[in-house]
């Protein structure tokens, strides 16, 4: 008998295995199931972007890099960042590549945060925030958001969520898995909230090239906060680069260093490979990036105006590639909601308890998938819906 797991630290035990990874494994085994669950681009990476890492490969360029990441690479995200978001960083001192965003926030909370520490969040919020910031021997402080507020993160929850010992606010516009935003005037708000309580904020952009209405902005724009914020960022999304796990953070240098010296050591460098292909995404990517993006955009259109047809209401998600509509007008919760569906009809949603306890009575539906399979799984949701009338 296997009982290796007396040896698991008690904090990893004590960690939820991710709500999202059960639903693949049964979507998997399921012959003509259409899934809505799946959290990466239905697209395959733009072939330009592939025939880097392919020529990359032919060249023999199969070594370490800098710790920190090619130059080249560190220069174009540099530009990039300056061009997009109006921030300057210093590519020799200020970014790091990283293994995806995933290794970003990890490095990142690893290197700040001290045990006991604890860190403000939204939610509902992509699944590993919480679970990571425990794994710092530190505690996650959800600040939930509503439907009311189209899950607009707003200053007085943040106050009233706000308690000694917050050292840290972790940020995602547009949001995992509502699609929620903040604008200008709310990002400001934010900001003169994270100078009076001294906060370092962390911003996780992933999706920020996925917006739909309006212009982005990113916090470390605003005035006094790049000196208090880390910005994250990757290639996964707005790329279609999630098997690259290529990512990066910028931060002021004082930040950095911390971050630096666990990525030294925990990781040394991200594939040379996938720095390549980063390369060419920045700076030839972006008539590829906004194709799929208006792709999206089309099929947020339908999915949306099929659910609150169905009477799913559902708000408008401004960005990233999720619809989150209300499921509590079938009387179900979220999760028997998502397993009866899936088993009566073969479509998979995300119960939106996956994302925090705020996401009771909604699911998360993906539309990085095609237009004609969102026509099909609506068709299906609706004779779901049917069934559950009779
Ligand atoms: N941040 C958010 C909000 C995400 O939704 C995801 C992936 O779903 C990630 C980070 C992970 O990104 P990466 O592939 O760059 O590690």
């Amino acid at each position: 008998m296997d009982n290796s797991s007396r040896f698991t630290a008690r904090h990893v035990s004590g960690l939820p295995k991710s709500g999202i990874r059960d639903f693949f494994a049964i979507v998997s085994q399921m012959r003509d199931a259409i899934s809505l669950g799946i959290g990466e681009p239905d697209f395959v990476t733009p072939y330009p972007i592939r025939e880097a890492a392919i020529q990359a490969l032919e060249k023999g360029k199969t070594s370490y890099t800098d710790n920190r990441g090619l130059k080249l690479l560190r220069e174009s995200i540099s530009r990039y960042v300056e061009k997009n978001y109006n921030i300057a960083y210093n590519p020799e001192t200020e970014i790091m590549t990283t293994i995806g965003v995933s290794e970003a926030l990890d490095i990142l909370l690893r290197s700040v945060l001290n045990p006991g520490d604890k860190v403000l969040y939204h939610e509902p919020c992509y699944v590993s925030y919480s679970p990571s910031v425990a794994l710092c021997h530190a505690e996650a402080i959800p600040v939930p958001t509503s439907a009311k507020d189209n899950f607009a993160l707003t200053v007085e929850a943040l106050r009233a969520a706000w308690q000694p010992g917050c050292r840290v606010l972790l940020l995602n516009f547009p949001t995992n898995p509502t699609g929620g935003t903040a604008d200008k005037t709310l990002l400001t708000q934010i900001a003169a909230f994270a100078q009076e309580k001294d906060l370092l904020v962390v911003s996780d952009e992933i999706y920020s090239e996925l917006t739909f209405e309006g212009e982005h902005t990113s916090i470390a724009s605003l005035p006094g906060m790049r000196e208090r914020t880390v910005f994250l960022h990757g290639f996964s999304k707005a790329f279609a680069m999630t098997g690259f796990r290529i990512g990066y953070a910028c931060a002021p240098a004082g930040v950095m260093e911390g971050m630096l010296k666990i990525h030294q050591y925990a990781i040394m460098c991200a594939s040379i490979v996938s720095q390549e292909a980063a390369i060419e995404a920045l700076t030839n990517g972006r008539d590829a990036m906004l194709h799929m993006r208006d792709k999206y955009r089309e099929r947020r259109d339908l999915i949306v105006r099929r659910f609150n047809e169905l009477g799913l209401k559902c708000h408008l998600p401004r960005g990233a590639f999720y619809a989150f509509p209300s499921i509590t007008s079938t009387g179900l919760d979220s999760l028997a909601f998502a397993k009866q569906l899936l088993q009566e009809q073969k479509v998979a949603m995300v119960p939106g308890t996956a994302f925090g306890t705020s996401g009771a009575g909604f699911c998360r539906a993906s539309f990085s998938t095609s237009y004609e399979n969102i026509i099909k799984a609506c068709d299906r949701i609706g004779l779901f819906l049917d069934s559950l009338k009779q």
